[in-house]
């Protein structure tokens, strides 16, 4: 164990991106990923139809942070898609996030001008959380605000989250929020796409170097135990840094009990046709008991004829059973006052680091937890 400087424990992008900015400095890394395969959540492959699919769900890549799209653009290409949405109305699709063009879709052109005006007026930006349009001063705007939160936000969120979208932490809601003008991508993010190959080609250029050491196929906590401030590696103490990116409950053995998480559920279906639907993904806001349809090819832009696959998906509360695997953080007052108390624990292991969506609790997104790699070890 002494030839390692650092023990990263999982190998999704938190683990792989530190391990690579780390590794550039000279130090000497092993990495323990308890999955057969390197990637965590971006993790993609083909399926037997031979259709690129996102095995943990759609990731769409979106940064304004410049440096982040340098670091991750030596390791691969992008192709340059833009992230379109729909919600699946009974008579037709509008574009989410709700804009412009949604509402002259449900109100008409004149309204739309309308409104545009007011939320100028009121707001003084053209983008306005759901949430803030409901609470508005303007009747016009409430009633839009409320239309949204009705038809775009209620169904879909007690499914995601198992609560309404005035329960759940605002800052999730405003990831979407309403924009006031005809710009129908998801993301506004000036640098968008995805790698031009795969996630899981781009995860194993950033752990092909000389200094990195992977192992799959092994649960790290199994190996790495924390005692009274010193941490130990197959029950010799180690001096080596220990990066920890999966749930920092389970890291100190649930002893303030369970944070608690969302899970998905996947179910993937091939069809043999060019194309499923009219975008890469169709949020079910007023119907069906899935979340969304994601169709890859519309993602990932490969050609193939005659055949697609979609993914649905089903989100359903984390219960810690084996084999299911915690995607959101579900941040509440309570659930960041344990994760706090936990944090108070880690703090007296100096050698350890928690890394990433699931050990820092926060909702990240690709480019965030990259952001945060170079932050701490640059
Ligand atoms: N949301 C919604 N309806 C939509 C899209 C999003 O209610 O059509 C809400 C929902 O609560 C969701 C949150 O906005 O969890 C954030 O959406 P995002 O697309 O960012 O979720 P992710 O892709 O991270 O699952």
């Amino acid at each position: 164990m002494n030839r390692y400087d650092y023990i990263i424990c999982g190998a999704g992008l938190a683990g792989v991106s530190s391990a690579r900015i780390l590794a550039e400095k000279g130090a000497k890394i092993l990495i323990l990923e308890k999955l057969s395969h390197v990637g965590g959540s971006v993790y993609d492959l083909l399926d037997d139809s031979g259709i690129l699919v996102h095995k943990y769900g759609p990731h769409i890549f979106h940064t304004n942070n410049k440096k982040v799209f340098n670091f991750l653009s030596r390791f691969t290409k992008w192709n340059k898609y833009s992230h379109k949405v729909e919600a699946k109305f009974p008579e037709c699709n509008v574009p989410v996030p709700f804009n412009l063009k949604s509402i002259e879709k449900v109100y008409g052109a004149e309204k739309a001008e309308d409104l545009l005006n007011f939320v100028k007026k009121e707001f003084g930006t053209d983008t306005v959380s759901v949430m803030s349009l409901v609470e508005s001063k303007t009747p016009e705007l409430s009633a839009l605000g409320k239309f949204v939160y009705d038809n775009i936000f209620l169904y879909y969120t007690v499914k995601q989250w198992g609560k309404k979208p005035s329960e759940v932490d605002p800052k999730t809601t405003s990831r979407v929020p309403v924009r006031f003008s005809y710009d129908d991508r998801y993301f506004t993010d000036e640098y968008q796409g995805l790698p031009l190959e795969s996630y899981t080609t781009m995860i194993k250029a950033m752990l092909s170097h000389e200094n990195i050491t992977v192992k799959t196929g092994i649960d790290a906590l199994k190996r790495v135990k924390l005692e009274n401030g010193k941490i130990y590696f197959d029950g010799e103490q180690t001096e080596a840094k220990v990066i920890y990116t999966g749930e920092t409950d389970r890291l100190f053995g649930y002893c303030f009990g369970r944070l608690p998480y969302r899970t998905l559920d996947f179910k993937f279906e091939t069809y043999k046709k060019d194309s499923f639907q009219p975008v890469a993904t169709v949020n079910y806001t007023v119907s069906e008991d899935f979340t969304r349809i994601t169709e890859f090819k519309k993602l990932t832009l490969q050609k193939k004829d005659g055949i697609t696959t979609v993914m649905k998906e089903y989100p359903r509360r984390y219960e810690g059973k084996d084999g299911e695997i915690p995607y959101y953080p579900v941040e509440t007052d309570e659930s960041r006052k344990m994760y706090g108390e936990y944090v108070k624990l880690a703090s007296d292991y100096p050698t350890l680091i928690l890394v990433g969506r699931l050990a820092e609790y926060k909702y990240y997104n690709m480019d965030a937890v990259v952001a945060r790699t170079l932050e701490l070890f640059e």
